[in-house]
């Protein structure tokens, strides 16, 4: 591997010490590993059950419940390493959400759902990988979702269905957002959402949940469902913070997880310009290597830059997370568009390098391109971001 090209931002100790150790980890899993998950569409179940053996799966579960207690500022290390080192985009999804979905128990759970769950997430005993947010009526405009919990007794009794809801499949607990209150019935349509805990053997076992695979062209090795729930009853202690304002917790914590979303496409977008560089140092057509062309060496000096800008971008921000809200907003949604779009021309500057290689799946380049398409759509898309920076940001009228 050439880290040479992208070791461009001074690390803390800290900081070098996760890049050290995760580049170990990865060093197990060359590029014929990631080739075959998605050949298979296999979950890449070695990789991630050595990351939980070594502790990352608590990376931001708190010491005293036996995580690591890392900041943001290590977390896009971790998840651009992982990306960097051959994995790319959909390696770190892989895990995102079984270290992200900690967050909101950290911050809003109770204190025996703590002490009893985040030991076990930490030593990779239990996972919480699955997160339901998105339903078919409601994508973007996440307020509108209508699925339905109502309390009856000591449980909530919830009806309605998800969509894209990543990992089920490798989870033992997804984190469901359902309306507690009908958006007709609240006067902010922020207010009303509530967010718990849902035990999936539990809701298999009680027949209340039915879940279909969606067919995708991308990150084929993490599956994503369409989910219906009917009468699943979820008793209150899983309710996750306070009912009716579930939303707020959502928000919470947003921002440093676009950094590290942000930092996931640059790590994809460094593979992509270091097997650029490879092929076009290797590759000879009229008797010369092909990366001798300026044609050629452009578009990959030209995405190089580019990552690196949103690498810049991204490390200042996660350094920095202790700033108010809006001026973290502005900076992690600045971060994401750029890096998506900076990934998105080097993983085209590679496929076009590969000449009709760019397309045989041996290459790999494919896959990036593939997986730098999705980092534009995902976990917002690029537009909502452009919308948050020119309506927060630039004070530009809201458009919804
Ligand atoms: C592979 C994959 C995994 C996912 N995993 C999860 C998961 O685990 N959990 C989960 O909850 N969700 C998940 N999602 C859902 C994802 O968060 C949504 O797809 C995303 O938020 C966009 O919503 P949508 O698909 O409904 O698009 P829509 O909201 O229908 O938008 C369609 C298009 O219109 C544009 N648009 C809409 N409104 C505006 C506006 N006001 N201004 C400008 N443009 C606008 C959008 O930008 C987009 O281009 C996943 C999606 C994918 C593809």
């Amino acid at each position: 591997m050439v880290h040479r090209f992208r070791d461009t931002v001074p690390l803390s100790e800290q900081q070098r010490l996760v890049r050290r150790s995760i580049r170990d980890i990865c060093e197990n899993f060359d590029r014929a590993y990631w080739r075959d998950r998605a050949r298979e569409g296999e979950y890449p179940r070695e990789f991630v059950d050595e990351l939980a053996d070594n502790g990352w799966m608590g990376a931001l579960i708190p010491e005293e419940y036996g995580g690591a207690g890392m900041e943001t500022s290590e977390v896009v290390v971790m998840m651009e390493e992982i990306a960097a080192n051959g994995g790319g985009f959909s390696a770190a999804q892989a895990i995102h959400g079984g270290i992200y979905n900690t967050v909101p128990l950290v911050e809003y759970g109770s204190e025996s759902l703590k002490s009893e769950l985040l030991p076990r997430v930490a030593d990779g005993r239990a996972s919480i990988q699955a997160f339901g947010l998105t339903e078919p009526n409601a994508g973007s405009d996440s307020t509108s979702i209508r699925t339905r919990a109502e309390k009856d007794g000591d449980e909530y009794v919830i009806n309605g269905q998800k969509i894209w809801t990543s990992r089920v499949d490798q989870s033992d607990y997804l984190v469901l957002v359902a309306r507690t209150s009908p958006k007709s019935d609240v006067e902010k349509d922020t207010r009303g959402i509530s967010m718990f805990l849902v035990d999936l053997d539990d809701a298999l076992s009680q027949g209340a949940l039915d879940m279909e695979q969606i067919p995708k062209s991308v990150s084929e090795f993490v599956h994503s469902y369409e989910l219906w729930f009917e009468n699943l009853r979820v008793t209150d202690d899983h309710l996750i913070g306070e009912e009716g304002s579930g939303f707020y917790q959502v928000l919470d914590g947003l921002n440093e997880e676009r950094l590290v979303i942000a930092a996931e496409c640059v790590g994809l977008g460094e593979l992509a310009v270091e097997r650029a560089v490879e092929y076009a140092t290797e590759r000879e057509v009229f008797d010369r290597p092909i990366g001798e062309n300026q044609a050629v060496q452009h578009p990959i000096a030209d995405a190089h830059a580019r990552v690196q800008a949103a690498k810049q971008m991204t490390y200042d921000a996660a350094a920095a997370t202790g700033e108010s809200s809006a001026e973290l907003g502005a900076r992690a949604n600045m971060s994401k568009y750029l890096a998506a779009e900076a990934c998105f021309e080097a993983a085209d500057a590679a496929v076009q390098t590969h000449g009709g290689f760019g397309v045989a799946t041996e290459y790999d380049v494919e896959r990036y391109f593939r997986e730098a398409r999705l980092t534009r759509l995902v976990p917002i898309t690029q537009q909502l971001a452009l919308n948050y920076i020119g309506e927060k940001v630039l004070g530009l009228p809201r458009s919804y």
